[in-house]
């Protein structure tokens, strides 16, 4: 190669490698001047960072104090809460799932005389040990091993009933326990002796104050007791003045001394009644009764005060309901007897109608029966109804004032009721009526529903005649259900027209027009011999009517469904031609024994002419003693027997007599002569042998009834027998 070539070769290589400098030069600088970009906005990443993390470090740094000052705050209220926990004087303390003592504020760990052993970490099994090791807790009647188990038992409830425990210095501590989310338990032991000590003072003065009351009432008792006893002679003795000859003015006298007497003597058992309830001394004394009877009993009674107004009584006795039931009868009729006794006080014109309704039980042997005793009276305005149930209120106005009365009979008719559990309520209307009535769970007294006797053969249609409507359904619907035909009317001019294919007429006596008794003769006029049965509210005045000739019985009304039926037997032998036999005459019989004793000689004297119209043989013993010797040798058939009597007393009597009977056989019925016992005192009574007891003062009637009750077969009937009408007319 030549050189030029070489030359050439050689400034084209450099040329070539001047290039390749430009262009790496080119190059270079493109990546400096990159490189250069690339610093710099590192540099401005840097500076931003570097601001960042001062901020953050001041952010650090702010946290940092106030997480200091929260903690602060923590420690300060974790120190106040301790410190208050620590004031309180109740104790209080934390434990965990485990049972084991978190902590406890001062007052608990002194009930533990600070002991050593309770600090935190210490097991509440422990705890209880040391209480009844020390001796801390007085566990009263139970073992310490019991009481422990028992306060452990509770304490595994998941929530514990709060327990108070008595310590041996006699502080009470009551002690709640709160089970929390984890298992944790917050007890917490108040001190609450003085609330029991205060209970303790209220329950010895209440005790004391029952006490007071108590001797208030048995004051209250005996005196009324007491009180009985004189008004005996009082009432008994007029009772027999009015059987004299009296002149008019003399009746009246004795009338007046007689109603005042018994009047008195309503107010005293009143008085005697309440405070016997207040003191907790009354109890029911259960026994088989008929209720509807009992009613009836009640109406009789009530007869003669409806009778002067006019006011026609009424009784809706329930036809599916059983009348035999199990319960206090004396109660019973004292509760009907004062609901009707207002309902016809309270009403001056009407009716009074006690209707009586409930379902019976069988198989429970149980009724609730429900009497409503409604009047047409002068009713209760809306704003006294609750009032006349408290004692001694009666509803304050004008028209109230003339009545009188204590204001007693409804506060002890409620409290009966509720003794018999049952409930008493009143709807009234003022100026329209009233209605009481109660309702009270009887047991019944026979398993099956009442049959009614069979109706006499022949006896078919009958004329119901009465003016008053609910009178003639109430009839309608007792003959219907025993299987009658009944045709009723509302006046006598009707029945007259109705008379054809009649069996028997059942009228009503008082009615406006033509009166029982009147169409009792027409029927006569007419040629009619249909038997005729009167229903009269009065049935002395109607006994004495010439009218009465006419009727084959005067029954008073309202009369039981059982005394309707018994009549409507009775009248069987008119409707069959009479067989003519006679009844051979009875052997002579020998006159009735009887004994009396009794000590106080105005009741002798009084017991005598009570029984003067008796055929019987009546001796005096003045004491038990006495009585007792009368029993040997006299052989009485019954003994009235007077309870407190000097020597030997009443029961002590009757029970010398049992244990003689009991060697020589029989059973003498003896009759005890109360004033009004206290209750208890009956148990008494019938537990020392005797049969009955009869309450002072004594009742001709009540007396009577008993001579004719114990009469025996082979001694002559101690009164006469009275024929149907005299009986009706007394
Ligand atoms: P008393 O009849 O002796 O006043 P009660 O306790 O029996 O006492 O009755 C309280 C009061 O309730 C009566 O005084 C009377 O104001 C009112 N009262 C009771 N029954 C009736 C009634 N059937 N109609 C109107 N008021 C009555």
């Amino acid at each position: 190669m030549s050189l030029a070539n070489k030359l050439a070769l050689e400034r084209r290589g450099r040329l070539a490698a001047e290039r390749l400098l430009e262009l790496k030069e080119a190059e270079l600088s493109a990546a400096n001047r990159k490189l250069g970009r690339h610093a710099a906005a590192l540099q401005g990443e840097i500076v931003e960072t570097r601001a960042e993390v001062a901020n953050v470090k001041t952010e650090n740094e702010r946290v940092k104090t106030e997480l200091g000052q929260a903690n602060q705050k923590v420690e300060i209220a974790e120190r106040r809460l301790w410190h208050s926990v620590q004031t309180i004087t109740d104790g209080f303390a934390f434990f965990n799932s485990d049972n084991r003592m978190i902590a406890a504020n001062s007052s608990y760990l002194t009930v533990f005389d600070n002991l050593e052993v309770i600090r935190p970490g210490v097991h509440y099994v422990t705890i209880l040990q040391v209480l009844t090791d020390e001796g801390i807790v007085n566990t009263g009647n139970l073992t310490p091993e019991a009481w422990r188990e028992l306060m452990t038992e509770r304490w595994m409830q998941p929530q514990p009933e709060p327990i108070t425990v008595r310590l041996w210095n006699d502080q009470y501590i009551k002690l709640v326990d709160r089970r929390g989310h984890g298992g944790d338990i917050v007890s917490l032991g108040l001190n609450i002796t003085e609330a029991v000590q205060y209970e303790k003072q209220l329950k010895s003065a209440r005790a004391e104050a029952e006490a007071a009351s108590r001797a208030k009432s048995a004051f209250l008792a005996n005196m009324s007791h007491e009180i009985r006893t004189p008004m005996n002679g009082v009432v008994g003795m007029a009772e027999l003045l009015c059987d004299t000859g009296l002149s008019e003015e003399q009746q009246l006298y004795v009338d007046t001394i007689k109603n005042s007497g018994e009047a008195l003597l309503v107010i005293i058992n009143d008085v005697l009644d309440y405070s016997k309830i207040e003191a907790q001394k009354l109890q029911l004394h259960p026994e088989p009764f008929d209720l509807e009877r009992c009613i009836h009993d009640v109406i009789m009674l009530l007869q003669p005060s409806a009778r002067e107004k006019n006011l026609n009584l009424l009784v809706d006795y329930d036809l599916f309901l059983p009348t035999i039931y199990v319960g206090d009868p004396g109660r019973v009729r004292q509760v009907l007897t004062n609901l009707m006794g207002n309902a016809v006080k309270f009403t001056a014109e009407g009716h009074v109608l006690v209707r009586v309704t409930g379902v019976p039980d069988l198989e429970q042997g149980q009724a609730v029966v429900n009497i409503a005793i409604e009047d047409t009276g002068i009713g209760i305005p809306e704003d006294k109804i609750n009032h006349i149930f408290g004692e001694f209120n009666q509803v304050e106005n004008e028209r109230n004032r003339q009545f009188d009365g204590t204001g007693l009979g409804l506060a002890i008719s409620k409290r009966l009721v509720d003794l018999m559990s049952g409930e008493m309520w009143v709807t009234s209307e003022d100026g329209v009526g009233s209605c009481f009535g109660f309702k009270v769970p009887f047991e019944l007294g026979a398993t099956e529903l009442p049959a009614h006797p069979p109706v006499p053969e022949g006896l078919r249609r009958m004329l119901v005649v009465d003016d008053i409507e609910a009178n003639r359904t109430i009839l309608q619907r007792q003959l219907e259900q025993i299987g009658m035909g009944v045709v009723t009317c509302a006046s006598a001019k009707d029945a007259l027209a109705r008379l054809d294919q009649i069996d028997l007429v059942l009228t009503d006596h008082n009615m406006p027009g033509m009166d029982g008794l009147e169409l009792a003769e027409a029927i006569r006029a007419s040629g009619s011999e249909v038997p005729i049965i009167l229903l009269s509210s009065n049935t002395t005045y109607a006994a004495s009517d010439p009218g009465a000739k006419h009727v084959h019985a005067i029954l008073q009304k309202p009369l039981p469904r059982a005394d309707l039926f018994t009549h409507l037997q009775s009248v069987g032998p008119l409707l069959r031609p009479p067989d003519g036999t006679l009844e051979s005459s009875a052997p002579e019989r020998r006159t009735m024994r009887v004994l009396a004793a009794e000590d106080n000689k105005t009741n002798q004297l009084v017991f005598r002419k009570m029984v003067k119209d008796a055929s019987i043989d009546l001796k005096f013993a003045g004491n038990g003693v006495e009585a007792v010797e009368l029993f040997q040798s006299f052989e009485p058939d019954m003994i009235f027997m007077d309870i407190s009597m000097p020597k030997m007393d009443g029961k002590e009597a009757a029970t010398k007599i049992r244990e003689l009977e009991k060697t020589a056989g029989g059973h003498i019925p003896i009759v005890a002569l109360t004033a009004h016992a206290m209750d208890g005192d009956d148990q008494g009574i019938l537990a020392s042998g005797i049969d009955h007891y009869l309450t002072k003062p004594l009742r001709k009637p009540e007396i009577c009834g008993k001579l004719i009750e114990f009469c025996p077969e082979d001694a002559a009937p101690p009164l006469p027998e009275k024929s149907e009408v005299e009986r009706q007319a007394g």
